[in-house]
């Protein structure tokens, strides 16, 4: 998000990675046709928007219509604002850094509250500078990560002052396990936010509330409530694992061959020397390494494809390069400077993180930031990559 960062030109750069807005704004679209009437769809943009550029997708969807904005801490909350503007809310998922409940008004942030500490101290300055804005308190329904336990919520509720200057927006909880429907911890959460947000509701009738990140919205229209706040499905990742993906890809990652060498039997590859090769093997170098975000642990087991022919990593993932076996690829295809595609509509983030024993969460928000980044404009014709 920062100027630290300035553009990186294709020239330049070992390996170019394209966002398609686009592919984004449709997905969000695609969300919001999923929801209840009358709920709103909102945007989960922290970590620099899943590693994917912030600022950018951020102004896009607000184009497409979104009005609602999640980001994790603070300082996001502030960059954020810069590129929105007024009017579209964003709302911080951990709250108020403890005495900065003034920079949180200032920039015209909503806090999460998740704990009685966050409470005591919002309403202290509430009733200092005599400022009304409107919170989130979180609930905690079962993930045990943040929000106020059982106990915690009925002593506040019976205590006739302890909610005052808050200005609650809504209820908020999260789910644990929503990308597996069956689990029955989703049932579970739902009935304890449910009764929940009915108690804070004879306190705050206006109150609304949010439980569901993209999978929840999977899980039925009783799981959306008033506020939905998905982030992984609007950045193509599959909200259902299992089943076939109805998000649009949104990411295309390419790497660009430094060097092809033909190899034998009598060589290994890589630090280690972990890959034993055979006789003709070929072999393609790139700029691309675990400083990129392309984990070590793919070494060895991670996938992609030239020219659609598919090549596995031989050897060790390095800093900055890694090799592929490209044996199976034409020699026409095999210059210095022919792109590989990491990540792509064949290969989606997801696909590369089975082969990482991770999701596509952490293959995202690892994404370096040594890439020549282009974004293909939210109203392009086509939302392909
Ligand atoms: C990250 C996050 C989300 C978005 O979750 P996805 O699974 O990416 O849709 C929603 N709510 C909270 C509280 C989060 O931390």
């Amino acid at each position: 998000m920062s100027a630290l960062h300035p553009p990186i030109s294709a020239d330049h750069a070992g390996a170019i990675l394209t966002i398609n807005l686009a592919a984004i704004t449709e997905n969000w679209r695609i969300l919001k046709r999923k929801l209840r009437p009358g709920c709103d769809c909102g945007a989960v943009v922290k970590a620099d928007a899943y590693g994917l550029g912030a600022p950018n997708i951020a102004a896009a969807l607000a184009g497409a219509g979104c009005k609602t904005f999640y980001v994790a801490h603070l300082g996001e909350g502030v960059e954020l604002r810069k590129v929105l503007g007024r009017a579209p809310r964003i709302i911080v998922l951990h709250g108020a850094n403890p005495g900065l409940e003034g920079e949180v008004f200032k920039h015209g942030l909503i806090p999460v509250l998740s704990t009685p500490h966050q409470i005591t101290a919002w309403r202290t300055f509430a009733s200092n500078t005599d400022v009304l804005q409107e919170t989130v308190i979180q609930v905690d329904t079962g993930m045990n990560r943040l929000g106020l336990s059982d106990k915690e919520f009925t002593g506040h509720l019976n205590d006739p002052d302890c909610f005052e200057g808050l200005t609650p927006l809504a209820l908020m909880s999260h789910l644990a396990s929503a990308n597996t429907p069956k689990h029955p911890l989703n049932k579970a959460q739902l009935e304890r936010f449910s009764r929940a947000l009915r108690v804070f509701r004879v306190k705050f009738p206006d109150a609304k509330g949010t439980l569901s990140n993209s999978s929840g919205i999977f899980l039925g229209e009783t799981w959306h409530h008033d506020y939905a706040r998905p982030g992984a499905a609007l950045y193509g990742l599959n909200p259902q694992p299992g089943n076939k993906n109805p998000m649009l890809p949104v990411a295309l990652l390419q790497a660009k061959i430094l060097q092809v060498r033909r190899v034998d039997s009598t060589e290994t590859v890589g630090y280690g020397a972990t890959f034993q090769a055979t006789d003709g093997m070929k072999l393609a170098t790139v700029s691309i390494g675990y400083a990129d975000g392309f984990l070590r642990s793919l070494s060895n087991t991670g996938a992609a494809s030239l020219d659609g022919f598919p090549i596995r990593v031989a050897g060790i993932v390095s800093m900055d390069l890694l090799t592929f076996d490209v044996s199976n690829v034409p020699d026409s295809s095999l210059r210095p400077g022919a792109m590989i595609d990491i990540l792509s509509q064949e290969q989606t983030a997801d696909d590369l993180a089975s082969h990482a024993d991770t999701i596509g969460y952490e293959i995202l928000t690892s994404l370096g930031q040594r890439y020549a980044r282009r974004y293909l404009p939210a109203n392009a014709p086509g939302l392909s990559l």
